[in-house]
């Protein structure tokens, strides 16, 4: 039951080489096996980056900059989240993936900060990967806040941003444990669950330097029952 199930997208290696290097097992899952099969077999999820959520699922037209994710993984994914979050396996959610998570919990989502937010940050920095784009505010006691408390200055994080959406109210039973000064919230938890958290940012482009390896230990930690 070591194994993380990695939602597959067009760029896996960070991913994959996040995971190895906090001693996880992943192997890459798309839409050929279903959720409850995947949840059956894995020790754990990891939702990954992509593109936006349908608007329609939760319930509002798209704003014309909506740039929709491959065919069927919306679809695939919301069911995987709610599959993993109904047995109670880790499930870690990057980017996208915490779009995905909030929708599948009954959330909704800013689907374009630029035009949405007065005063937004830049939330967009393609390149490099690892370039910070902003700091993020950390809720104190939050499992995140434990998870980088080594790394934390005050209640600040340093990081990468590459998303023009984001959460806007936060699904049932879920806490936001992450904004930007702007006010975009960058992360959340379900505190309900063995080990349930989400982030906007990319975690996992930062492998070679481990400013977040904490977070993958923590994950591949719960994915083992430790
Ligand atoms: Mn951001």
């Amino acid at each position: 039951m070591g194994l993380i199930a990695v939602s597959q997208n067009r760029r896996m290696t960070d991913y994959l080489e996040s995971l190895r290097r906090a001693g996880g097992d992943p192997v890459e899952v798309g839409g050929d096996e279903t959720p409850a099969a995947i949840v059956a077999r894995a020790g754990g999820i990891l939702l990954t980056g992509g593109g936006d959520v349908d608007p329609a699922l939760y319930g509002e037209a798209p704003h014309p900059s909506y740039d929709a994710a491959e065919p069927g993984r919306d679809a695939f994914e919301i069911a995987l989240a709610r599959a993993a979050i109904e047995a109670d396996v880790p499930l870690l959610a990057i980017c996208r993936g915490m779009q995905v998570v909030n929708v599948a919990g009954g959330g909704t989502l800013v689907q374009d900060i630029p035009s949405e937010i007065a005063g937004a940050l830049t939330h967009s920095i393609p390149e490099p990967r690892f370039a910070i784009a902003h700091e993020v505010w950390v809720t104190k006691g939050s499992r995140l806040w434990t998870i980088m408390a080594d790394r934390l200055d005050g209640e600040s994080l340093q990081v990468n941003s590459r998303h023009h959406q984001a959460v806007r109210r936060a699904a049932d039973g879920f806490e936001v444990t992450a904004t930007a000064p702007d006010g975009v919230i960058e992360a959340m938890e379900r505190p309900a669950s063995r080990f349930c958290l989400a982030v906007q940012w990319h975690p996992e482009n930062f492998w070679r330097t481990g400013e977040f390896r904490p977070l993958f230990e923590h994950f591949v930690r719960a994915v083992r029952g430790e």
